[in-house]
């Protein structure tokens, strides 16, 4: 076994552990290791931002995982995509920028008990990696603009749309027809209204985290990047598995297969070892470690070093009921590239101009609302597209039509992710438990009348919208709910598997500061860590998190 040794070991280098590793390696006296069980990122179709249809279920940057059959689906199981390569999931995500509303921050900080993570704490840290194209305000940053220096923004870029469609623009009328505002920035703490999504893009490419963080500092000499460097198991000082006191988390055993010919180290920490593997990733890792629930590791074999309920359990994720509806004398991408001509005029527009269909997001126009007329804040978001298939990796669908894709932004629903068993590559059990709770079923029978209700206004009936998913057939409660059954599917943004509280929350995995209960020298720094998932979109909520955590490891490094 070869050995290496760092003063912070961080694993898995997607969103949080990219703008992790460019924090800590800041400080030329830190040596910082970043190992990525995936490649670079260097597959062309990362950047060109329609490759996200060759990066999903491309082993070559995704884990490929898949579900357990959910009930509340009919017992469906669905693909799962996670991101393998720098970058992390940010590499093949949609790149909607979404904050969330205030109200996720402020229901933190009283889980955790910690104010510093209210909206008023956390928006400075939103703001310190922020590059918005708009340029600086009280709620945005822009690299290098405001010369009092005060909110000199950074390295994440965030940009409009480039792209022009008359169905969305409609759908935009309809929306606002039901009372619904216009809302030309969703990231001021209320989200509320209809408006176009704002993305991680520069110049029509995408922007990940790791073009946002590795890139600009990949000659720093005290920064070691591994990639095809899969971390096994943690490390702990000798005495661990019998010790009642605090186990110290030493480094970590690692599989790098960058010559075609796996090797082993041990690679130490001096300081900390952070687990940003995300919300499958850390769970899975602090399980093979002997970190969880007791009974569970004694039937997978793994010597017990911390017994920890909460590892692995409070599975939260966003389920997209992807309503479609065909369209009359409205053109959308079904017919644009339903031609060779078509589809050249496609590429030629972005090799030329880096604008139209291949410059676009998956989703485009959003709308926040909410699913009743008493509730305080919005409950709901849409994705809508101009664009409508079966289901993804299948063609577009032969005849105009647009999808509404609407989620509940805060379900009740809460499922678990599990190592099956302790050998080395076995992919973990993941059961999201999606419409496992009464109030979850209701609230998505009541969001396809909500949708229903914006394609009844007369902004769409010259175009006589037809509901062709999941159809009119289903008009009661109880069919409306086996209608959202038949057309969920993730939306791809599972969190809180490893979650943070309060010092009496006996199912926390981490305290308010991302340290792993009862373990010394060990954070959590990822999706995994939300108690409650955001409402919105969850890459830039875990950006956040990673800003706020590299300023508490160095300041604990500092004492
Ligand atoms: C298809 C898709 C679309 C999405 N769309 C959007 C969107 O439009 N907007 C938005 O805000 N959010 C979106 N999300 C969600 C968002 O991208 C994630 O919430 C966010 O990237 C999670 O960051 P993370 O750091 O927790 O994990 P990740 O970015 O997933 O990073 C974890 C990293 O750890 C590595 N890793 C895991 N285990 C190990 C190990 N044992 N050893 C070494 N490395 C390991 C992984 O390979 C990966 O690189 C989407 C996600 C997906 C998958």
């Amino acid at each position: 076994m070869e050995t290496a040794q760092f003063d912070y070991v961080i694993v898995g280098a997607g969103t949080a552990g990219c703008l992790l590793a460019n924090r800590l390696s800041a400080d030329p006296r830190n040596k910082v290791l970043l190992l990525e069980a995936g490649g670079k990122d260097d597959y062309r179709w990362i950047h060109i931002p329609v490759g996200y249809l060759y990066c999903i279920g491309n082993p070559i940057t995704d884990w490929c995982f898949e579900t357990q059959p959910s009930a509340g689906i009919g017992g469906r199981i669905l693909k799962y995509p996670r991101g393998r390569v720098l970058g992390g999931s940010s590499s093949i995500n949609g790149m909607i920028y979404m904050r969330g509303q205030s109200r996720d921050y402020d229901h933190w900080a009283e889980l955790t008990d910690n104010p510093e993570w209210r909206w008023d704490a956390a928006l400075p840290y939103f703001m310190k990696h922020e590059d918005y194209w708009r340029g600086a305000d009280a709620f945005h940053s822009s690299g290098g603009s405001d010369p009092t220096g005060r909110r000199p923004g950074g390295e994440w870029r965030i940009e409009k749309q480039r792209l022009n469609w008359e169905v969305l623009e409609r759908f935009s009328e309809a929306a606002q027809q039901t009372g619904i505002p216009l809302n030309p920035d969703f990231n001021r703490g209320t989200n509320e209204g209809v408006g176009y999504f704002e993305v991680n893009q520069k110049g029509g490419f995408r922007w990940n985290a790791s073009q946002a963080f590795l890139k600009p500092i990949w000659e720093r000499r005290n920064l070691s990047i591994w990639t095809h460097s899969q971390a096994q198991r943690l490390l702990f000082d000798s005495s661990a598995a019998m010790s009642e006191s605090s186990p110290r988390c030493l480094g970590v055993q690692v599989e790098v297969t960058q010559t075609g010919r796996p090797v082993l180290f041990e690679v130490k920490a001096n300081k900390e070892v952070i687990l940003c593997s995300g919300a499958i990733g850390s769970p899975a890792l602090l399980e093979a470690s002997g970190i969880g629930q007791k009974e569970r590791l004694a039937q997978l074999h793994i010597p017990l070093i911390k017994e920890l309920p909460g590892v692995g359990e409070n599975l939260q994720d966003h389920l997209q009921l992807r309503m479609v509806f065909a369209l009359q004398k409205l053109p959308t991408l079904n017919t644009r590239a339903s031609t060779k001509l078509g589809k050249l005029a496609i590429l030629i527009e972005y090799a030329l101009l880096r604008t139209g269909p291949m410059s676009m997001a998956p989703s485009q126009l959003g709308v926040f609302t909410r699913s009743s007329p008493e509730l305080k804040w919005p409950d709901l978001e849409y994705h809508v597209q101009p664009l409508s298939l079966e289901a993804f990796g299948q063609p577009l669908h032969p005849f105009n039509a647009f999808t509404a894709s609407v989620c509940h932004l805060n379900p009740s629903s809460r499922g678990s992710v599990h190592l099956q068993s302790q050998e080395n590559g076995s992919l973990p059990a993941i059961q999201p438990n999606y419409l496992s709770t009464d109030e979850d079923k209701q609230i998505a029978a009541q969001a396809l009348r909500v949708t229903r209700n914006i394609i009844s206004q007369a902004a769409l009936k010259p175009y006589s919208p037809k509901e062709i998913k999941p159809g009119i057939e289903f008009q009661s409660e109880e069919q409306l709910i086996e209608a959202a059954g038949q057309i969920g599917t993730t939306i791809f943004h599972p969190v809180g598997t490893c979650k943070m509280g309060a010092a009496n929350d006996t199912s926390r995995v981490v305290d308010s500061t991302l340290k792993v209960k009862g373990i010394r020298n060990l954070r959590v720094v990822d999706a995994s860590i939300m108690p409650t998932i955001t409402s919105g979109n969850t890459n830039s909520p875990v950006l956040m998190i990673a800003e706020k955590a590299a300023e508490w490891i160095l300041r604990d490094a500092a004492r």
